[in-house]
């Protein structure tokens, strides 16, 4: 456009200089001509301006275009790197071991960095019902909790006042949401949602695909955080008794014995024994046996404080930790624990040599006892071995 503008311009120019060479040889042409040559002149130019306005026009016209365009596409890219930092985070959590509730808050707060303007609500069903709401709290109405279970697949509502069904989150003032369920194996185990409250909000099939990509990752770290905090609850439990087992009974030990050691606080010991478990396993049979331990060890858990700790040291003998308890305390709950096992009415004990089936005890205790965790255990079992002596069915301190 502008090559045609000065073109005309140089037609102009050129005649103009003809005009000037036709009055310098004394051609002279009728005022007319001169006026409607002006015009003609004049003419020219602005339709060549306004030629070249309009081509202007069109090529800002499509630049703007391609601004908007790209910057869709930088969006774009803006919105694809925040997921994928919300997925690389999604991952980390799956390597570390955090416990499940540590994870979903994690998981939950990756969401909401992505949707920051709206609420972000995951929940678990069942027994191991759990929920994190990052935002102001919606209550989701049976009926959607119903159709996202049944239907096991993502509710995207814009605009909720337009719909019946949904007129309880329109009165919590959400215009609209996605309610996505998570699902393990074929089960509906619980559901992650985004609502919103502001009214030019209208969730895409896009903003369903970004909470999908979520999704898939979110169902496996929650089954392999279930199977791992399954697996860990395994190796330190005893499979028998359910309480601990001895290897974690000595990890904890030593380190709490360290700690109490540094802050020269009292921590006591017992160690206890069935008395003549032979003579009962040999009488009525070994899981008649296996019954008793497992009903001393529920008399031991049920008779200490949850701070206590009770493990399986081994056969049929017994530890517990009584983290903050001096002796006379550790002697006196002993006492109590010796009485209830006494009490108890243990299948066919009368066939036991002292017709009743009893515990033994031996206890120790930090810092009168001992500077380390094994002096500790040694002194504990060598109350009990006087325990024994002494007649059994009692409890001994050093
Ligand atoms: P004491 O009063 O001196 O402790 O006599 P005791 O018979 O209890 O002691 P002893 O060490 O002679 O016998 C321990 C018995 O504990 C032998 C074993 O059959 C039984 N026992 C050890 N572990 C288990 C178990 O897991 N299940 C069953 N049923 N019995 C067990
Ligand atoms: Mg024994
Ligand atoms: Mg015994």
């Amino acid at each position: 456009m502008r090559t045609f503008r000065n073109f005309i311009f140089l037609v102009i120019c050129l005649f103009v200089m003809f005009l000037n060479y036709q009055l310098l040889s004394n051609v002279l042409y009728p005022p007319l001509f001169y006026l409607i040559t002006f015009e003609v002149m004049l003419l020219s130019l602005m339709l060549a301006d306004l030629l070249l306005f309009w081509g202007q026009h069109q090529e800002i016209t499509a630049l703007k275009r391609e601004v908007d365009r790209q910057r869709l596409t930088i969006s774009d890219y803006q919105v694809e790197s925040k997921l994928l930092t919300t997925l690389r985070d999604m991952m980390e959590h799956f390597r570390s071991d955090y416990s499940l509730e540590e994870t979903l808050e994690k998981i939950v707060d990756s969401v909401a960095s992505h949707f920051h303007q709206e609420t972000v609500i995951l929940q678990l069903f069942g027994e191991k019902f759990y929920r994190v709401v990052r935002g102001n709290e919606v209550e989701v109405t049976q009926e959607v909790l119903e159709e996202v279970v049944i239907r096991g697949h993502p509710v995207l509502i814009n605009n909720t006042g337009s719909f019946s069904e949904y007129q309880r989150f329109n009165q919590q003032k959400i215009q609209s949401m996605i309610i996505a369920p998570l699902v393990r194996s074929r089960d509906v185990i619980g559901l992650l949602g985004v609502f919103s409250g502001q009214p030019d909000r209208r969730f895409t099939s896009r903003d369903l695909d970004l909470l999908r990509m979520v999704i898939a990752p979110t169902c496996l770290i929650i089954e392999n955080t279930e199977l791992f905090e399954k697996t860990r609850i395994l190796a330190i439990t005893d499979s028998l008794t359910q309480v601990y087992n001895r290897g974690h009974f000595e990890r904890v030990f030593s380190q709490l014995f360290s700690d109490f050691h540094r802050r020269n606080e009292p921590v006591s010991l017992a160690m206890c024994d069935i008395d003549h478990f032979k003579n009962y396993n040999d009488t009525n049979g070994h899981q008649a046996g296996d019954k008793v331990l497992r009903e001393i060890a529920t008399i031991l858990k049920k008779g200490t404080k949850g701070s206590d700790i009770v493990a399986r040291y081994g056969g049929e003998e017994f530890v517990i930790i009584f983290p903050q308890t001096t002796k006379a305390n550790a002697i006196k709950i002993c006492e109590d624990l010796r009485l209830k096992v006494q009490q108890y009415p243990f299948l066919n004990e009368d066939f036991q040599p002292e017709k009743d089936l009893t515990l033994s005890f031996g206890v120790a205790s930090f810092p009168e006892d001992a500077t380390s965790p094994q002096e500790l255990l040694k002194k504990a079992d060598e109350a009990l071995y006087q325990a024994k002596n002494r007649g059994r069915n009692q409890v001994v301190a050093q």
